[in-house]
């Protein structure tokens, strides 16, 4: 390394972060991501993935991507608008639109980098973005590339929306004005209140931006939060992520027709970044037909999402808010968070501690994410083991 000041500081930095507990080890499965993993010898019950249907490795996907990567090559080759868009991602953005009940959509290399693209395509100086406190970062990060006006509201507070939306637009500030909302939160696992927030919109002129990673495939069907309240035509931008239900990789958004010939013509990362590669097209294609043709996934999805729930009031535990199948099994305490974890991990169950600064302090939760893929066995001996960790730590009778 040729700067001592660097050195030094990655250094510091590293040993801070890992004095205040904030330092993430990382261990790679040794296998697939399923509903049981390998990790260091040993095969563990998983609920901390974000694959709700299964799909990541499902047969008929893996086949996909393979008759798509034998037919259009490993990579794309360029940039969707040089040459890079290849007839597969059309299909693929045809598929989503219907799939989501829009005009049109477009896709982008992630979940995160549709974020970054679709805010700051629409938004800029003069205008203003009311976003829930509670969004994820990667709308956070969209909006700072906005130079717009960030005015945050209370979670799920429409009392305070109402107000902060009122107030802006009658300060003849700003042009135009957005409020942006994940559709599922993603720690809690509670919905949006998409008809107030329709409501809010519509007698202040707002754009309604919901990132919806969390419910599409999950609720309304599968179409998302936005359909669950039959508001599919009232969202002005729906972003979805391939990468949760869907079981691959890559972002998408959904809308009017005008909007995704605008992002085309003016999101950065659909102008400067590679196109998905055919692998994950073809992947995604056949998960999106696999969604049309049958609720049997999402079906069982919920009634895993249930049995789990149901399982762990009994033990005694609270589930907080949940309204979906995010499942937090609130501990409070950071500490005794972390333990309960790793007990968790020792007694055969991979269940990730949520704590502060993801959470606020006070709110440690153990977080599981029940899939379609998970027999009520493995459902069974993950419980067994919150009964026995939760006994042991004496969080229940
Ligand atoms: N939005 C939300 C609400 C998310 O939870 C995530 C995933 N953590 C993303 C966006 C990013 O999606 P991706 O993983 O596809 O980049």
């Amino acid at each position: 390394m040729t700067s001592r000041t660097f050195a030094a500081f990655l250094q510091r930095s590293l040993e801070e972060l890992k004095e205040q507990g904030l330092y993430n080890t990382i261990e790679p499965l040794e296998g697939p991501n399923g509903p049981t993993i390998a990790i260091r010898g040993r095969e563990l019950v998983n609920l901390s993935s974000n694959n709700y249907l299964g799909l990541a490795t499902d047969e008929r996907l893996v086949e996909a991507a393979v008759r798509a990567a034998r037919t259009w090559g490993a990579g794309s080759g360029a940039v969707r608008t040089i040459n890079g868009t290849l007839r597969l991602h059309e299909e693929l953005e045809e598929k989503l639109a219907a799939f989501k009940g829009t005009e049109a959509a477009v896709s982008f290399p992630s979940g995160f980098a549709c974020n970054m693209a679709a805010i700051s395509a629409v938004m800029g100086p003069g205008d203003a973005i009311l976003s829930d406190e509670l969004n994820h970062a990667s709308i956070i990060d969209g909006i700072r590339l906005t130079k717009s006006t960030t005015i945050r509201y209370r979670h799920s507070d429409m009392d305070d929306l109402r107000a902060k939306a009122r107030e802006a637009r009658d300060s003849g500030k700003y042009e135009k004005i957005m409020v942006v909302t994940d559709g599922v939160f993603s720690m809690d696992g509670d919905v949006a209140k998409l008809p107030d927030i329709v409501d809010i919109a519509d007698a202040h002129d707002l754009i309604v931006y919901v990132d919806d990673a969390h419910g599409s495939g999950v609720l309304g069907g599968g179409a998302g939060t936005a359909k669950h309240f039959g508001l599919s035509d009232k969202i002005d931008l729906q972003i979805g992520t391939l990468s949760k239900a869907v079981g691959v990789v890559g972002g998408y958004v959904a809308g009017s027709r005008e909007l995704v010939d605008w992002l085309k013509a003016r999101s950065r990362p659909f102008l400067f970044s590679t196109a998905l590669p055919p692998a994950a097209v073809g992947a995604s294609i056949a998960a999106i037909e696999l969604l049309q043709e049958s609720r049997e996934l999402q079906e069982r999805l919920w009634r895993n999402a249930a049995y789990l729930q149901q399982g762990l009031r009994e033990l005694g535990f609270s589930v907080g808010a949940t309204e979906t199948p995010i499942t937090p099994c609130m501990i409070g305490n950071e500490e005794t968070t972390q333990l309960f974890s790793r007990r968790l991990y020792e007694e055969g169950v991979y269940a990730k501690a949520i704590v502060f600064p993801t959470v606020p302090r006070g709110t440690g939760r153990v977080r599981n994410m029940p899939s379609a893929a998970h027999t009520t066995e493995l459902l069974d001996a993950a419980l067994a083991a919150y009964a026995k960790v939760g006994r042991e730590l004496r969080l229940i009778p």
